[in-house]
């Protein structure tokens, strides 16, 4: 081959690189595109898991006063209509900021955005709780997803499954309290926190009233968790249309100043 040839040879293959170089670059744009695109033309499921907030949801036992709503302006009187409204940064549907628990130091509005979007990790753990409702989700659990999905990317948020949702809002089943007034939930071990703080996700969540299982008595979830930087969402709506793996979640909490946690919207998408 003379020189000249070696050169045609070199370009076509600096040409084929550029060409497929952007692929390379964003194996995901396409997907992404389609994911986003699809809401509008219905292509992409988008499902809302939190409750709407009133004065008869599932309080933390002791909590009394939890909600309520005045009205301010009606049309009939003033030609528009505003309440006013009054609840615990702690009820319905809600996001745990890192502050709620020591050493966590972040408020909820200190939260950067970028943590408030990231894939669902979903652990299906309704057989187990159905049997044993003081069932922790051992690391073994989260290995096993890992094992079906590939390593739990970083950024993710991963959301336990438990089937307690179905209960809601039914105070006596969803808290499952027995005569000492313990409840009976199941929830996350602090081994599987540890391992999933070290992934370097983003946030965990459940369908129950709390992170930790109802028994729970340190909450050693609460402090590793919160204490890592990372969020907490309580009181997920029935998610069982979501799939283990694949969905992209939107975490959107109150951006109250200051704030310990608070109402939040969390809203699954996926194709
Ligand atoms: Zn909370």
């Amino acid at each position: 081959m003379n020189g000249f040839g070696r050169l045609g040879l070199f370009a076509m293959g600096i040409v084929t690189i550029m060409m497929f170089l952007p692929m390379a670059l964003f194996p995901q744009k396409t997907e992404r595109d389609n994911l986003l695109s699809g809401i509008s033309s219905g292509k992409t499921r988008v499902l809302d898991l939190s409750y709407a907030i009133n004065d008869k949801l599932v309080p933390w036992p002791g909590d009394e006063r939890v909600f309520e709503a005045k009205i301010n302006a009606t049309v009939e009187k003033n030609g528009y209509f505003t309440r006013s409204f009054w609840m615990l940064e702690h009820y319905g549907t809600h996001l745990d900021a890192p502050v709620h628990f020591p050493p966590g130091k972040t408020t909820v509005d200190q939260i950067p955005a970028k943590q408030l979007f990231g894939p669902a990790v979903v652990l299906d753990v309704r057989a187990e709780g159905a049997k044993d409702a003081d069932y922790r989700v051992p690391a073994a659990r989260v290995e096993e997803w890992e094992k079906k999905h590939g390593k739990i990317s970083e950024g993710s948020i991963v959301l336990l499954r438990t089937g307690w949702a179905s209960r809601w809002p039914d105070a006596q089943k969803y808290r499952d309290q027995d005569a000492q007034g313990k409840m009976h939930f199941p929830g996350f071990s602090a081994e599987a926190a540890k391992l999933l703080i070290s992934r370097k996700v983003s946030g965990i969540g459940c369908d129950t009233l709390s992170a930790d299982y109802g028994a729970s008595e340190d909450f050693a979830v609460h402090h590793l968790v919160l204490g890592a930087g990372l969020y907490q969402l309580e009181n997920l709506a029935d998610f069982r249309e979501v799939p283990e793996a694949g969905a992209f979640l939107v975490v959107a909490p109150i951006k109250l100043e200051g704030g310990s946690g608070g109402a939040v919207r969390v809203f699954a998408i996926w194709q």
